[in-house]
């Protein structure tokens, strides 16, 4: 089973994108790139390069639903005559805009975020969604934790791994375990645990931190040898990296504990004197940020917790 990377530029700040053709019947690609006349043209012009045009593909497999990912999966589905779009259902709540929902507001607020800022970060949201095309719910199949893609020869390995966002998911070549991650591991960067609503109910914040712990534990159980990452180049010394992401996160986890003082911080207090310089999407990624080591850390019982007013005010233990 042949996996050829193809990367792809994007808009945005992050850099080029990269989506995985899976030369095999049937012809398969996991993750898209955005909706730009440049994204579509370089993927046209890579999969030429492999022997295959857009309209050969039969499956549409996405890691998650962020525009960089997603953006073009309408298109290819419709100019490939209906190839298969599958994600995992846990994205439900990003595949229309996902600062729309009222849910997503009433997070923002509780971390504390100025109605202006709010304002702002939907509007920079709502800017996206241009480089993306949003699904009904009967419009693709779901994948499942453990479920297996099936090739002609062979299959990869479906693995559910929450924490970028909630249905995030990886895919496993056993025989030589290699894995595609999308924005789970990333080369030169930690991925950030983007704020959420639960799946599951939508009135709670999803524990993305702690859940993307156990995601790259997982991955680290399964010893892989290439890990190709929705970004940068492959990462062949996954312990390596394993180590260095939880070095950061301690890191971050004592900084923002140092940073919850006597008279109570709310998530967007830290994110500004964590990142005072973020602007546009930063704003809402420091905010995401803030609110996943808060949380973890109160999980842990190292800070304390209290509703003021609609904002959550975070205090040291007394
Ligand atoms: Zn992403
Ligand atoms: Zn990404």
């Amino acid at each position: 089973m042949r996996i050829i990377p193809i990367s792809l530029p994007t808009p945005f700040y992050i850099g080029p994108v990269n989506v995985y053709l899976i030369a095999e019947d049937p012809l398969t690609i996991i993750d898209t790139g955005p909706k730009t006349k440049e994204a579509i043209e370089a993927l046209r012009a890579g999969m030429r390069q492999a022997g295959f045009l857009v309209s050969d593909l039969r499956r549409i497999v996405l890691t998650h639903a962020h525009e960089d990912h997603c953006g073009l999966a309408r298109s290819l589905r419709d100019e490939a005559k209906n190839a298969e779009v599958l994600i995992h259902n846990w994205e439900t709540g990003h595949r229309h805009s996902r600062l729309q929902h009222e849910e997503h507001r009433t997070l923002l607020v509780r971390a504390g975020v100025p109605e202006a800022e709010i304002a702002g970060m939907r509007a920079l949201y709502e800017h996206m969604r241009k480089y993306g095309d949003s699904f009904a719910d009967d419009e693709y199949t779901s994948l499942w934790d453990e479920a297996e893609l099936e090739f002609e020869s062979g299959s990869l390995r479906i693995l559910h791994t929450p924490g970028h966002t909630p249905g995030s998911c990886s895919f496993l070549r056993e025989a030589d375990r290699t894995v595609i991650a999308g924005d789970c591991v990333l080369k030169r960067i930690t991925p950030n645990p983007v704020l959420s609503p639960d799946p599951i109910d939508p009135s709670r914040r999803f524990p993305s931190l702690a859940e993307y712990l156990v995601s790259l534990a997982r991955l680290r159980s399964l010893s892989p040898t290439l890990v190709y990452g929705g970004h940068g180049e492959p990462i062949r010394d996954f312990e390596e990296l394993f180590h260095r992401y939880f070095r950061a996160f301690q890191d971050r986890q004592s900084q923002v504990i140092g940073l919850v003082t006597k008279n109570g911080v709310t998530a967007w207090d830290v994110a500004l004197k964590m990142f005072p310089n973020a602007d546009d999407v930063h704003r809402f990624l420091s905010v995401s940020e803030a609110v996943a080591h808060l949380d973890m850390a109160h999980s842990e019982g190292k800070i304390a917790y209290e509703l003021s007013g609609q904002a959550e005010v975070y205090k040291p233990l007394v």
